[in-house]
């Protein structure tokens, strides 16, 4: 609950941005903040705890700066999920709807060892479809999803359901 208040305090709404009609939730200020920051990053490794993940997969843009993080502060590695076109060698393609057309994400094929437990998180959770194809990529990679963290979950996009049964783990649910 606390931490929840702390990432509600640091989060700015945008209305009207990327395009009209959407509130867009900015994490900037979060970010920027060295002791928010450390909070978040700590909350997200107790959820699951430290022995249960052998490398943590962040999505792009924003999802990198927190799996880093999460890598650095307990010694695991970390693989970026990109957007088409950015790996530079053979990859897994997993394409999903976009209110106006389609997106790409890709991993590379030999990111993960065989049956390595791997925690995917991201900042923002909104319709679901950009974890529900890094989910499937990571399975189709060899790995084994251990869990799914988000700073914010934006629960009236339904994204919690589509991901079910995995469970969804958000610091704050708006
Ligand atoms: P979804 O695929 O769940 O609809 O959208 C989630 C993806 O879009 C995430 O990678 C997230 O970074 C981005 N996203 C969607 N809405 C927002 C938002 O309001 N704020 C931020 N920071 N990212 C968003």
């Amino acid at each position: 609950v606390e931490t929840a208040r702390l990432v509600a305090s640091r989060v700015l709404d945008v209305p009207d941005f990327p395009q009209p009609g959407v509130v867009f939730k900015d994490l900037m200020p979060l970010f920027a903040d060295g002791d928010a920051f450390r909070e978040v990053i700590d909350g997200i490794v107790a959820h699951h705890g430290r022995e249960s993940f052998d490398v943590v997969v962040g999505i792009e843009a924003r999802g990198f700066v927190v799996a880093a993080a999460i890598a650095y502060a307990t010694g695991v590695g970390v693989v970026p999920v990109r957007k088409a076109g950015k790996l530079p060698r053979p990859a897994y393609a997993a394409s999903y709807a976009l209110e106006y057309g389609e997106a790409t994400l890709e991993v590379h094929q030999d990111a993960f060892t065989a049956g390595h437990r791997v925690l995917v998180v991201d900042d923002v959770l909104a319709t679901g479809g950009t974890a529900a194809a890094t989910l499937d990529l990571v399975e189709r990679a060899g790995g084994t999803v251990a869990g799914f963290s988000v700073l914010v979950e934006l629960s009236f996009l339904g994204g919690r359901q589509r991901l079910a049964p995995r469970p969804v783990h958000a610091l704050l649910t708006v």
